[in-house]
């Protein structure tokens, strides 16, 4: 039969979202760049090559595909984009549609939406997420751009989505860069959840001494718990790895510099515009800059002598730090959904938080037990900090004090926490009624005569350093 959806851009995530469309039982389009890759594509498709059409040309893909026409976009995000939508636009009909399923920044999203609404076509920007396991046999997809053009492609990426208790993880977010905005978040948490993961890994390397074989058991012991996730899991199985060439624990022959493809930033970046605080997510950004900096570290150890001290196991046990961990973690989410919350605000969106921590619980990297917890408690709770929800407002209560603990021993030692302290940070400014600023707004006063609230009248006022 004659396909409905074709796929441009047959890489690592485009060649698996293709073959996961194929089988869910849908004939589909394909085609590169390079053609030599399509035909490679194909050829090791094994069964499912009986779904595909390969084309070698875009005029010849067009052509195969039946109107009205569904087309994903796989490419590199940025320019790439913009160049295909530029080439197909006069290939297209009425009622054609162009899903962008990379990682565009959603401020793009929403310039194409802007564009193709003005000329009446259709344009969706859908964030897929699980790297190219979750595209293959189910990604986690957050969708953006007008209802009923997601309406019609839904029953597909519900299909082709990972699937928690049988619900599928591909949720319609908004108009026009929401989806991409959602995902965007996914990929700060992401960074600040493997950071504080990474952190707690070196306590038990540089603090404990540990070896990785025995913190793969403490992780692995983590993922039945509370702390049950991906990135846990995938935690112990690294630390466990061995390198064949060497015999060694593969974690000890990895360079310790970390890459980054900016999702991370961009995170940070639109929560300075918001003015929301995702001081753990910055921290985490951080860590990775500052990982880069070898040279200025290592001259750094030479000057100021080694940091990471010992830590007393007694005290620093695995069960402190897992609570430290758990209460960490919800600071961090309490930050990305606050994050949400306040784009919801500014660009009329109503995004649905306890439906994006279920679009999150399966399909993607940061999937866990907690993010099914976290849907619950967004519904019931409603509109309000992640951390004061009663079920993790629970977890804060019990886990502050190991937090705490474990950031002050650390701090003492020289060991960095920066994305656990972070979290702590916020943690102990969102329960202080009365905060400092009051000093802020001083000083304000005296240096720009920016004036002041006061405790016991309404209006604009001065200290009496102003005029003086
Ligand atoms: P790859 O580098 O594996 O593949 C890129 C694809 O785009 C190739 O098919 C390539 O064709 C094509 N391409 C590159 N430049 C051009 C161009 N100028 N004109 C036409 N085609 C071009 O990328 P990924 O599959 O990893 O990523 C695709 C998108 O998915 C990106 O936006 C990425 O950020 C996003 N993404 C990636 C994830 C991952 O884990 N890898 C996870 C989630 C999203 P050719 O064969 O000719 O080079």
């Amino acid at each position: 039969t004659t396909p409905g959806i074709g796929l441009i851009g047959l890489g690592t995530m485009g060649s698996n979202l293709a073959l996961n469309i194929a089988d869910n039982g849908h004939d589909i389009a394909v085609y590169n760049r390079t053609p030599e890759r399509t035909r490679a594509f194909v050829d090791g498709a094994g069964e499912l090559a009986d779904k595909l059409t390969p084309c070698e040309t875009l005029t010849e893909f067009v052509a195969a595909i039946a109107p009205p026409r569904n087309i994903i976009l796989m490419v590199p995000a940025g320019e790439v984009v913009d160049q295909h939508i530029e080439i197909l636009r006069p290939m297209l009909g009425d009622g054609d549609l162009i899903i962008d399923a990379g990682n565009a920044n959603f401020r793009d999203t929403n310039r194409r939406a802007a564009e193709a609404r003005e000329k009446g076509e259709l344009f969706l920007g859908i964030g897929v997420s699980g790297g190219s396991e979750g595209a293959r046999y189910g990604p986690s997809i957050m969708g953006g751009g007008p209802k009923p053009a997601w309406d019609r492609v839904a029953p597909v990426l519900k299909a082709i989505a990972a699937k928690y208790d049988r619900v599928p993880c591909a949720t319609w977010m908004g108009e026009g860069g929401a989806g991409h905005f959602v995902k965007m978040v996914h990929n700060g948490i992401e960074y600040a959840d493997m950071q504080m993961i990474a952190e707690v890994y070196g306590i038990m390397r540089d603090g404990l001494g540990y070896e990785p074989a025995r913190i793969a058991d403490i992780f692995a012991a983590w993922n039945k718990g509370p702390l049950h996730s991906y990135l846990i899991e995938i935690s112990a199985e690294v630390s466990r790895a061995i390198d064949p060439q060497t015999d060694r624990p593969v974690l000890d022959i990895i360079l310790d510099r970390a890459g980054q493809k900016g999702t991370g930033r961009w995170t940070v970046i639109e929560a300075q515009h918001l003015g929301t605080p995702v001081s753990a997510i910055e921290a985490a950004v951080a860590a990775r800059n500052i990982s880069a900096r070898t040279k200025e570290r290592e001259a750094g150890e030479a000057l100021f002598g080694p940091a990471p001290q010992a830590l007393d196991a007694e005290t620093v046990t695995p069960q402190c730090l897992e609570n430290a961990l758990l209460a960490g973690k919800v600071a961090c989410y309490a930050q990305g959904f606050t994050m949400i919350e306040a784009a919801s605000e500014e660009f009329g969106w109503s995004l649905p938080l306890p439906e994006i921590a279920k679009v999150w619980r399966a399909g993607c990297i940061i999937r866990s037990t907690m993010l099914n917890d976290m849907a619950e408690a967004l519904t019931a709770s409603g509109r309000v900090n992640l951390m004061f929800a009663p079920f993790f407002a629970d977890i804060m209560k019990r886990g502050q004090g190991d937090l705490r603990s474990l950031v002050s021993k650390a701090s003492l030692g020289g060991n960095p926490v920066p994305a656990l302290s972070s979290g702590l940070a916020y943690f102990d400014m969102m329960r202080t009624g009365r905060s400092t600023a009051n000093m802020i707004q001083a000083q304000r006063d005296f240096f720009g005569a920016h004036s002041f609230e006061r405790v016991d009248a309404e209006g604009a006022h001065h200290g009496p350093w102003v005029g003086s």
